[in-house]
C-alpha cells in the first residue's frame, strides 16, 4: 500500500514541503514516490490558484491559512492581509446572529453549508456571493480546517433585479404593469374581507389616441401618454394602484371603498381632467377618454373578472358616444352565456375529430437550423368556423376538460413526430405546451410514459412547455414533475417568460433546459430602448444558468437582429413562418424556407 503524508493544511510553498520529504527518500521506489507526490501537490496547488472560484482554508479556529487569486481578484485582499484572520473581516453587517448561528450549526453537524452571503470588499463594496463551507476532518473526527469557496453572484443578482422591476413596470411610464396590479388587487381583497368595504375597479382608455400617433408622431403619443399619467394620479390615493395595461389603456384599483358614488366620483375628475388640451411639442393637443367601472365583490371576485367587466363597461361608455363613464351592468357580458355553449361544444369535440394541431418553426439563429417546432391545437367546429385556443383552453381548464384535451395533443404531437422520424424527415423536437392542470398529482407524468410507449416516440425529440405561473402555483410539485419528466430523457423549458413574478430564487432548482422569452417583450425592441433591456436580461440570465434562450414573436428583421446581437440562441416567429398545418410543413421543410432569412 502507497502511504502518503496527508498535507493537513494546504502550505503554498509546495516546493519547500516536497524538499522537507525529498530528504526521506532515497531508494528508486521511494523517488517514484517522492515524484508522485511532487506531482500531486504540484497539481494540487494549481487547481487551488487556478481556479475562478475565491477559495480560503482557515484551521480549526477558523483563522486564515492560506487563500488563492481569486479571493484577492474578488475580495480585493492579498493573501498577507488576511492571513491569521478570521473571514470574519469580509463580513458586511448584512447578516444577523441568527443567520450565522444557522450556518455554523450546519457546517458544525452536517459538515458543510452553502447558500448567498454578502461579504464587504476591501475597496467598501458590499456584493452577493454564492458559498459553500465545508470542513476537513483528520483520522479521530476532529475538524482541522475548514474550506470555503465563493463567486461573486452580483451580476446574476443584477440581472435579476432588473427582470423584476422590468417585468412588474412598464417601462415608458414606470406604472406597475398587470402582472403587479394583480398582486395588489389581491392584497386590497385580504384587505376588504376583513374591513368589510368594497373595491373599484376603473379601467380607462384614451378616445381617439391613434389619431395623436397619426397625426403628431409616436415621439408626441408617448409624451401625451406619460402627460395623462400625471393627471390621472392627481385623483388617487397613497393606497390606490395605477397601472398601464398597453397601449392607451389604465386600469386604477381602488381599495377600501364604502360606497360606490366615491368611484363614478373619481371617475369624472378624471374626465374633466383630461379634457383640457395638452401643451405637447408646441402643438395644443385634445383628447378624452371613455372609463369603465366594476366593483368588487358584486360584479366578480377575481381579478380577471372584474378587469373584464370593467373593460365591458368601458366598451358601453364608447358606444355611448365616448368621454364618458359607464358602470357595468351584467347585460354588457354577453360572455357567460357563450362559455356555456361552447363547454358544451367542447365535450363532444374529441370525439367528433374537431381538432387538429398547427406546427411553427423553430430556428437555431448561429448554425441556421430548423431544431423544433411547437405544436399549437386548432379547433374546427363545422357551424362556427376555428375557434382560437385563447378562447376556448380557459374553458377547457375552467370546466377539467384540458386533462383528456391534453392527452390528446400530446398524443397526436408523438404519433406525427414518429412518423417524421420514421421517414427522416428531421429529427427535430416537437414542444407541446402544457396546462397548470395538467400538473396535478403528477397526472401529466403518466400521461406521457403512456404516450410515448403507445407512439414510440423517441423521448428526447419530445419538449414541454411550462408556464412560469403554473410551475411556481405548487412548487414542490412541480419540481419532483420535472425530474420526473426529465428522467425520461423529455425536454422542458418554460414559457412565455418574464410574464409570471419570476421567482428566480426557484428558477434555479427548475431544471428545465429552455427559457422562452414572452412575446410581448420582443414586441417592445424597437418601440422602446428599455424594451430591449428585459430581452437582454433574460438572454443574460439563461446564459448564468445555462439555459437556452429562445424568443417567440419574431416578427420583424429588426427583431431577428437584435436578438443575434444580444446573443440569444434561438427563434420562432411570423418572420420564419406562421404556425402550419402537416403538409405546408413539409412543403417548407422542402423548399428550405426560413433558414434563408437568417
Ligand atoms: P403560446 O404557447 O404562447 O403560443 C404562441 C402563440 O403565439 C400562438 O398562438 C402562435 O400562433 C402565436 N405566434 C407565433 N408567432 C407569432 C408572431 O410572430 N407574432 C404573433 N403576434 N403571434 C405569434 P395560438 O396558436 O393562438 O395559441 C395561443 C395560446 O394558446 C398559446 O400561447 C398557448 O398558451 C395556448 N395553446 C395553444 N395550443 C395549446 C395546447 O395544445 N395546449 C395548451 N394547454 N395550450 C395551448
Ligand atoms: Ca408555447
Ligand atoms: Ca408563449
Amino acid at each position: 500500500m502507497l502511504l502518503v503524508p496527508r498535507v493537513t493544511s494546504l502550505n503554498p510553498s509546495i516546493d519547500g514541503l516536497a524538499a522537507r520529504f525529498g530528504r526521506a527518500f532515497e531508494s528508486p521506489r521511494e523517488q517514484r514516490l517522492q515524484q508522485l507526490i511532487h506531482d500531486r501537490t504540484r497539481l494540487l496547488a494549481a487547481v487551488f490558484e487556478h481556479s475562478q472560484e475565491g477559495i480560503t482554508v482557515s484551521d480549526r479556529n477558523n483563522n486564515i491559512l492560506t487563500v488563492n487569486e481569486a479571493f484577492t481578484r474578488i475580495t480585493g485582499y492579498t493573501e498577507e492581509e488576511v492571513v491569521g484572520k478570521n473571514p470574519r473581516v469580509l463580513a458586511s453587517g448584512r447578516h444577523d446572529k441568527a443567520f450565522y448561528d444557522a450556518m455554523w450549526e450546519s457546517i458544525n453537524t452536517r459538515g458543510y453549508w452553502k447558500g448567498e452571503l454578502w461579504n464587504r470588499c476591501k475597496n467598501g463594496d458590499v456584493r452577493p456571493k454564492s458559498f459553500s463551507i465545508s470542513v476537513v476532518r483528520n483520522d479521530d473526527g476532529e475538524i482541522v480546517n475548514h474550506l470555503a469557496i465563493f463567486s461573486d453572484i452580483t451580476d446574476r443578482k443584477l440581472a435579476e433585479e432588473r427582470i423584476e422591476f422590468l417585468s412588474h413596470h412598464d417601462a415608458l411610464t414606470r406604472l406597475p404593469n398587470r402582472i403587479l396590479t394583480r398582486d395588489r388587487f389581491e392584497q386590497a381583497v385580504a384587505k376588504t374581507q376583513r374591513e368589510q368595504t368594497g373595491i373599484g375597479v376603473l379601467f380607462v382608455d384614451l378616445d381617439n389616441f391613434k389619431y395623436v400617433n397619426d397625426s403628431f408622431g409616436h415621439q408626441a403619443g408617448n409624451r401625451l401618454l406619460v402627460t395623462s399619467v400625471g393627471r390621472l394620479k392627481q385623483f388617487i390615493r397613497e393606497t390606490d394602484t395605477i397601472s398601464r395595461q398597453g397601449g392607451d389603456e389604465f386600469v386604477i384599483i381602488l381599495p377600501d371603498i364604502k360606497e360606490s358614488a366615491a368611484v363614478e366620483r373619481v371617475a369624472s375628475q378624471i374626465l374633466v381632467n383630461l379634457a383640457w388640451p395638452f401643451e405637447i411639442e408646441g402643438y395644443s393637443i385634445g383628447i378624452s377618454a371613455s372609463v369603465g367601472i366594476s366593483f368588487y365583490p358584486a360584479h366578480g371576485r377575481d381579478f380577471d373578472a372584474l378587469l373584464q367587466n370593467a373593460e365591458a363597461a368601458m366598451y358601453a361608455a364608447k358606444a355611448a358616444g365616448k368621454n364618458g363613464y359607464r358602470v357595468f351592468s351584467e347585460e354588457m357580458n354577453a360572455d357567460a352565456l357563450d362559455k356555456l355553449k361552447l363547454k358544451a361544444m367542447l365535450r363532444l369535440a374529441i370525439d367528433k375529430r374537431e381538432f387538429y394541431l398547427v406546427y411553427q418553426p423553430q430556428f437555431d439563429l448561429s448554425t441556421q437550423r430548423l431544431i423544433g417546432v411547437e405544436a399549437l391545437i386548432r379547433w374546427h367546429h363545422p357551424e362556427e368556423g376555428v375557434i382560437p385556443p385563447g378562447r376556448f383552453i380557459p374553458v377547457a381548464e375552467e370546466s377539467g376538460m384540458i386533462g383528456e384535451i391534453g392527452e390528446w395533443v400530446i398524443n397526436e404531437a408523438c404519433r406525427q413526430g414518429r412518423e417524421w422520424f420514421d421517414a427522416g424527415i428531421g429529427p427535430f423536437v416537437v414542444a407541446v405546451n402544457v396546462s397548470t392542470q395538467q400538473f396535478v398529482n403528477g397526472a401529466i407524468l403518466r400521461t406521457v410514459k403512456r404516450v410515448l410507449e403507445r407512439t414510440g416516440f423517441p423521448p428526447q425529440f419530445l419538449e414541454l412547455e411550462f408556464t412560469e405561473s403554473g410551475l411556481l402555483s405548487d412548487i414542490r410539485n412541480s419540481l419532483t414533475t420535472i425530474e420526473a419528466v426529465r428522467a425520461l430523457g423529455v425536454k422542458t423549458s418554460i414559457d412565455d417568460f418574464g410574464t409570471g413574478y419570476s421567482s428566480l430564487s426557484y428558477l434555479q432548482q427548475f431544471k428545465v433546459e429552455r427559457l422562452k422569452i414572452d412575446q410581448s417583450f420582443i414586441r417592445a425592441i424597437g418601440a422602446n430602448a428599455e424594451g430591449m433591456e428585459i430581452v437582454r436580461a433574460i438572454i443574460q440570465l439563461g446564459k448564468t444558468l445555462r439555459l437556452s434562450v429562445i424568443a417567440e414573436g419574431v416578427e420583424t428583421e429588426l427583431h431577428l437582429q437584435t436578438l443575434k446581437k444580444l446573443g440569444c440562441d434561438e427563434a420562432q416567429g411570423y418572420l420564419f413562418s406562421r404556425p402550419l398545418t402537416v403538409p405546408d410543413l413539409m412543403k417548407f421543410i422542402n423548399e428550405g424556407k426560413g433558414a434563408s432569412l437568417l
